[in-house]
């Protein structure tokens, strides 16, 4: 089987943690590796970004990254790519064509602007189109903080587009599958659940000495506790939220041995390199808060070590994979009861999900579990057979299946285009 994947907007390559790239980068590379191995022929193609990524980038048997130059390789937001989806398209088409006979069984989309590319070459190359959406400009919207810019209705109507069009759709939990119910009138025959994973071969669990390197290698203290942020720093995934209640912690007890991590780099137009570091400034706890940058995953297991808890004070996850990968490292996570996040984290038995965004129930939570170190031990040992439970080769198996389903049901050949939106 060969698949044609289309990441648009941002290479599985880049590292995660900073600017547009996060989970999906990470769900694209892993499901197309596992995919790879089973034999499944893998081509993501991607926007050009850097002339010295060259065209082809064969990442390992069966698994290439594909470059398409559309527009400029820098300057133009994430925003602004609406404006390519036709020269990006081109580019896929153009390459295709200059390899004949190369063919594609299927095409599976990340996110609405590849959904869209993917929606016109299904119907060119009379291919099913499999969608995954990653976020919905609705749900966003709906969960979205005062202070948080909306999503557009432009993008919502694209992704009504994709619901009406795309032969099947993927989602990482049932509630993204009433989602799409309630706020796109999916039809919810044509939507497959597949959870997605965590790398369980890097991220392990540490022992006491793993903790004790990860924290000298940081520069932590041993002796304090530790609460790790790790994402991408924008108002939608709290990293607000997490200093406030910091804040408050401090405030109730002035002496209190905490430090605050925050691993990962600005994202989205709602924030600026300074943001969070003003915001630490304004609260009094900047000496307690470290910002560490974005981090390739290979370090990023030393901060989930290094960490006594990690927060995820999110307003919505398809998933948030940083829960899992924490949990699989030992780490107990204390996370808004948002999304996926319900699932990713088993609440009392490997961390805490928290029902607000209120900077005192969230301090509330933290201190329930640094305050006990052995409820808190006991979580984070259930919390790596919590996180055994999410795989990739598991996710890339199911995926194999949609695709087979997708070819099982018979395309009509020429789609009765749905384009109203
Ligand atoms: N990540 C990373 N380095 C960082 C911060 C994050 O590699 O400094 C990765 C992290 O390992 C995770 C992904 O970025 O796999 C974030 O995924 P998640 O689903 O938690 O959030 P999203 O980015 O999808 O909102």
């Amino acid at each position: 089987m060969k698949v044609a994947m289309i990441s648009l907007h941002t290479s599985p390559l880049e590292q995660p943690g900073v600017g547009d790239a996060g989970g999906m980068n990470v769900y694209v590379i892993n499901t197309a590796r596992q995919l790879a191995r089973r034999g499944v022929e893998v081509d993501i193609y991607t926007r050009a970004t850097r002339p010295s990524q060259g065209q082809v980038v064969e990442v390992e048997e069966n698994l290439r990254v594909i470059n398409i130059v559309a527009g400029p390789y820098e300057g133009l937001a994430k925003e602004e790519l609406p404006t390519q989806l036709a020269a990006f398209a081109g580019g896929v088409l153009e390459y295709v064509r200059c390899r004949e006979p190369l063919t594609y069984d299927v095409i599976h989309s990340h996110y609405w602007l590849s959904g869209q590319v993917g929606w016109l070459l299904r119907d060119l190359w009379a291919a099913p189109l499999i969608h995954t959406a990653h976020t919905l400009a609705a749900v966003k919207n709906a969960h979205r903080s005062d202070e948080d810019t909306p999503e557009s209705e432009a993008r919502r109507i694209c992704e009504q587009q994709l619901v009406d069009n795309a032969d099947l759709l993927v989602v990482n939990t049932e509630e993204e599958t009433r989602d799409l119910v309630a706020h796109y009138d999916a039809d919810a025959d044509v939507v497959e659940i597949i959870p997605p994973g965590a790398d369980t071969e890097l991220f392990t669990p540490g022992t006491d000495r793993n903790t004790e390197l990860s924290r000298r290698q940081l520069g932590i203290p041993l002796h304090a506790k530790v609460v790790a942020f790790v994402g991408r720093l924008q108002e939608f995934k709290g990293p607000q939220v997490l200093l406030r209640a910091a804040a408050e912690l401090f405030e109730r007890d002035p002496h209190r041995n905490l430090r605050i991590l925050l691993c990962g780099g600005v994202s989205g137009a709602s924030s600026s390199d300074t943001t969070y570091r003003d915001l630490a400034a304004e609260l009094g706890i900047s000496r307690r808060v470290r910002f560490l940058g974005p981090r390739p995953p290979e370090e990023l297991v030393h901060v989930y070590q290094a960490a006594d808890i990690v927060a995820m004070p999110s307003y919505n996850e398809s998933f948030g994979l940083v829960a899992v990968e924490a949990q699989a490292t030992g780490t107990p996570v204390v996370a808004a009861r948002a999304g996926g996040l319900s699932i990713a984290v088993a609440d009392g038995e490997t961390g805490l999900l928290v029902d607000t965004h209120d900077a005192s129930d969230w301090a509330d939570a933290l201190a329930a579990l640094l305050d006990d170190d052995a409820r808190r031990s006991a979580m984070g040992e259930a919390a790596v057979g919590h996180a055994a439970r999410f795989s990739w080769a598991g996710a890339a198996e199911r995926l194999e299946s949609v695709y087979e389903r997708a070819l099982s049901e018979e395309l009509s050949g020429c789609h009765q285009r749905n384009a109203g939106g």
